[in-house]
């Protein structure tokens, strides 16, 4: 029997299948457990997190009544760390090539209907620019694994080009990295090359399926990618992301997986992932959605999502396009911090005019531009956030986490939104988009409570509509 201990670096010790059943069989059997469920939230309202069984109780709760305040709790925990702030991000699609065999993902390598590309650093560049001119500052790189064709020489001269490029007043100021599980020694070079998070999803806790739906290449070593956020962070990588492509197996299952990846990471490296992405399953070009039938419905989805806001307080939630406006529209409200807007998910698309399919890696479903999400979060009472600053000013890992967990992280967030919001106002935006953002900021600019950052962002607003760039705190 392998034994569950949250600080080895063995996947199956700190992955462990007998403790996530047990955990599963402790919250059926204490899902109306309605005293025992008021406990736990009542340790939740305390902002220091819940561990994976407390979290998998609320999960399994079908007490309207308490969901609804599990919802209103995910919300209000949402704002007590992250303020109304919504950071804003596209990914980059850099190859489709992949030697993988992966059931679920249109990359895999025996799909002959996509025709395979990879972008020259010319078509990079192309890439960064119609991302620029969008106003987007902060990316995530994808490519498929192939040592081949995208080896980790071709990812860092990829995002030295991402770096490099300075559009008119247009620039990524940080690059995060969703690429394959990889050595020490490649994760140091993606360290030194700048990036932001490392990125990495799990697809699936449960091995038993993720080797079944890996079955041939790299991928399909369970054990090696499942500690790859340890080799990540050996290399100094301390911003790391995790995640589960929801669907592929039993949400319950995954949901008490993710939060004992994230118990492990604190236990051993000291902070936990940086975020949490919370990705389902898509049409896609030789992939029927509909064949992993363990497909989560939009309501299992809010309430998946406002647990791990509160079993996590501290860590960034992602949700990308592969939602569409309406679940995204109530997602937002249940702890979700970062979203995509603006995206495409084909290897060169920004640079074409219509949004292409052929290369796609799933099946957009929030097709807005960018500014078109901009003006609905705004509308929405959210203040979209341009802001890079984190990681250039070195809050990163435990850093980030002290200054998130002390309430501090507010005092530069805040006022860094309203300055790359004013950017993205001054440069990007629709004439309705100005107007209601411009409104925005007059009203927020209220909330900074320290008079001399009032001062300092009034200031540099000013520098903003006179042509200045780049103000961060
Ligand atoms: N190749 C890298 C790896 O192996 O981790 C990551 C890049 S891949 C482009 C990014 C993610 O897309 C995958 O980790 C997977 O979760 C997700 N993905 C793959 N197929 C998908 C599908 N059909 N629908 C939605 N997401 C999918």
């Amino acid at each position: 029997m392998i034994k569950y201990n949250p600080k080895s670096l063995i996947a199956d010790e700190f992955i462990n299948d007998e403790e996530i059943l047990l955990t599963l069989e402790y919250a059926d059997k204490n899902k109306n457990d309605l005293e025992l469920i008021d406990k736990i939230l009542e340790k939740a309202k305390q902002n220091k997190g819940l561990n994976h069984r407390e979290a998998s109780v609320l999960l399994a709760c079908e007490d309207k009544d308490k969901i609804n305040e599990i919802y209103n709790l995910a919300h209000k925990i949402k704002n007590d760390f992250y303020g109304n702030r919504i950071v804003m991000f596209a990914p980059l699609y850099l190859s489709n090539y992949c030697v993988n065999g992966c059931l679920y993902c249109p990359y895999h390598i025996k799909n002959n209907n996509i025709p395979r590309k990879k972008l020259s650093q010319e078509e990079i560049k192309k890439e960064v620019i119609a991302l620029q001119n969008m106003g987007h500052k902060r990316i995530a790189i994808e490519a498929g694994e192939d040592p081949i064709n995208n080896p980790i020489d071709y990812i860092i001269d990829s995002i030295k080009t991402i770096y490099s490029i300075k559009h008119k007043n247009g620039a990524i100021r940080r690059v995060n990295v969703n690429i394959a599980a990889t050595t020490v020694d490649n994760y140091k070079k993606l360290k030194e090359a700048g990036i932001g998070t490392y990125i990495l999803f799990q697809e699936t806790y449960h091995k038993k399926s993720y080797e079944y739906l890996h079955p041939t290449g790299p991928k399909h070593n369970y054990a090696y990618h499942t500690e790859a956020m340890d080799r990540a962070m050996d290399a100094g990588i301390d911003d790391v992301g995790i995640g589960v492509l929801f669907g592929l197996d039993k949400y319950r299952y995954e949901f008490a997986g993710l939060l004992m990846h994230a118990e492990h990471l604190e236990a051993v490296h000291g902070v936990g992932p940086h975020t949490i992405s919370i990705p389902r399953v898509k049409r896609a070009s030789d992939i029927d959605p509909t064949k992993f039938d363990n497909s989560l419905s939009d309501e299992m989805f809010y309430k998946l999502t406002a647990c791990i806001r509160i079993a996590v307080p501290y860590t960034g939630m992602i949700i990308s396009t592969r939602e569409t406006p309406k679940v995204r529209e109530k997602i937002i409200h249940l702890g979700v911090s970062q979203i995509s807007g603006g995206s495409r998910t084909s290897v060169g698309g920004y640079s074409e005019k219509e949004r292409p399919h052929d290369t796609e890696q799933f099946d957009v479903s929030d097709n807005r531009t960018l500014d078109e999400v901009v003006n609905w979060l705004i509308c929405n009472g959210y203040i979209p956030s341009f802001c890079t600053a984190c990681y250039r000013e070195g809050r990163t890992g435990d850093r980030f986490m002290e200054l998130c967990k002390s309430g501090q992280i507010q005092n530069c967030c805040h006022p860094n939104a309203l300055m790359t919001l004013k950017e993205f106002l001054v440069d990007y935006a629709s004439p309705d988009t100005r107007r209601i953002g411009e409104n925005l900021i007059a009203k927020e600019i209220n909330n900074i409570k320290t008079q001399n950052i009032q001062d300092f962002v009034k200031k540099q607003l000013i520098q903003i509509e006179n042509g200045k760039r780049d103000f961060y705190l």
